[in-house]
């Protein structure tokens, strides 16, 4: 489970990690209260599950509590990669001297913690690698051992702080930098989590060390361990993601047009591919899975429908277990009904696909065609997306 920015701080504070003083608001009239509570500047944040909030301009230093109340806003109404800004962060605003990452992180590959640090944060780790190594330190974590004292060393010394670094209490920044290194492994160790990321993790123009950004996820099987946290979960009724995963869903939202529904992850990913050869791009992953019945389609229709991105909807089934006609009724249920204002595209073939092409065809639904084949389906459907903004607008830093 990703947790909000916000949820992440408060993680962070409580396990010793320095953050800045801040305000959940859920309209422009509490965030402006929450700019005058604070010390101005500040900064207003789109909570959202998703990075590269600042270059989607999810992200705004404000001088005065009016203009706190302007960009929230504005960001409110925002949507940032498919997911819609519900809430925003008002958090008071540093001079920012050095921009740090630091990140404990899953490494699948190696089975276990792997320690990320880079000298330059608020840009891409992978980018940094390959242009200066050895501002970068990647450093496997013993589970039994822990964090190891050399390790700690390593990051401080790769971060390259001077000693003229140190906030207004008199800690050096190097020491608050191996404070924090220690403080975030703890975290990760406590929490269960998968993920702890800081970036970026900023040296201000005082000398103080503050986390200024976080990602933290949860691992969904530690969940019953974190009563808190999973009950927060459940409170973000609006999260898509959530009601998905409610309804028995994989959904993950994309940054495209084309919203998809398929059965099968494998299939579901083949056609998210099939669409960007054809010049596409999906608006989300959604697998309704093997031997899905019609409320399970009607749910899967809901979420990704409640995308504002989705300009053409494509489903593409391929029965086994799952029976079309099935899914042509879950279709009818949710189409027939309310109708929707994009064009819908269809593939059904497999177990029971004539029943299934039948009861569309009796529905008459308006906007829905039945493609003869899957290649078909695709193609159909990126010519029907409306022309997609460049992806240099949409892609993170
Ligand atoms: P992300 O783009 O979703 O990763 O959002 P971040 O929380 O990392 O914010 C993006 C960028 O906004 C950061 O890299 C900073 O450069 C900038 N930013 C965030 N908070 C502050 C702040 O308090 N002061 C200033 N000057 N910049 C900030
Ligand atoms: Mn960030």
């Amino acid at each position: 489970m990703d947790l909000l920015e916000h949820t992440g701080k408060s993680l962070f504070a409580s396990a010793g990690l320095p953050v800045l003083p801040s305000r959940v608001a859920r309209s422009p009239a509490e965030a402006q209260v929450a700019a005058a509570e604070l010390r101005l500047p500040v900064v207003v944040k789109a909570q959202v599950k998703t990075g590269g909030r600042g270059k989607a301009g999810g992200v705004r230093v404000c001088a005065t509590d009016g203009e706190a109340a302007a960009a929230a806003a504005d960001i409110l109404g925002m949507t940032i990669r498919g997911h819609a800004v519900s809430c925003v962060l008002v958090e008071q605003a540093v001079e920012i001297a050095r921009e740090l990452y630091l990140a404990i992180s899953s490494a699948r590959t190696h089975r276990v913690p792997m320690l990320i640090f880079s000298a330059e944060g608020g840009v891409d780790v992978e980018e940094v690698a390959r242009r200066n190594p050895g501002a970068l330190v990647r450093t496997p974590v013993d589970p039994l051992l822990g964090l190891c004292d050399y390790q700690v060393r390593d990051v401080v010394a790769a971060a390259g702080l001077g000693p003229e670094l140190a906030g207004p209490d008199g800690t050096p920044a190097k020491q608050a930098l191996a404070g924090a290194v220690r403080a975030l492994w703890r975290l990760y160790r406590d929490s269960d989590a998968t993920l702890c990321e800081v970036n970026p993790l900023v040296v201000t123009a005082t000398g103080e060390l503050v986390c200024l950004d976080s990602k933290v996820t949860i691992d969904d099987n530690a969940l019953f361990r974190h009563a808190d946290l999973k009950a927060e979960a459940h409170a973000a009724k609006e999260d898509r993601e959530a009601r998905a995963h409610e309804a028995g869903l994989s959904f993950v939202a994309l940054d495209g047009d084309i919203g998809v529904l398929g059965n099968g992850a494998g299939l579901v990913m083949s056609t998210i591919d099939q669409i960007a050869a054809a010049g596409g791009a999906a608006a989300d992953f959604c697998d309704i899975g093997g031997g899905a019945r019609a409320e399970v389609v009607a749910a899967a229709l809901d979420v990704i429908l409640s995308m504002e991105a989705v300009s053409v909807l494509l489903v593409s089934i391929f029965g086994g277990i799952t029976r079309c006609d099935e899914v042509a009724r879950g279709l009818v249920q949710v189409l027939g009904h309310a109708g929707v204002d994009v064009p819908v595209v269809v593939r059904l073939d497999g177990n029971a696909a004539a029943e299934g092409r039948a009861l569309l065809a009796d529905a008459g639904i308006p906007g829905l065609t039945v493609a003869p084949s899957a290649g078909e389906a695709v193609r159909l459907a990126v010519a029907g997306a409306a022309a997609p903004a460049g992806p240099d607008a949409r892609r993170e830093g």
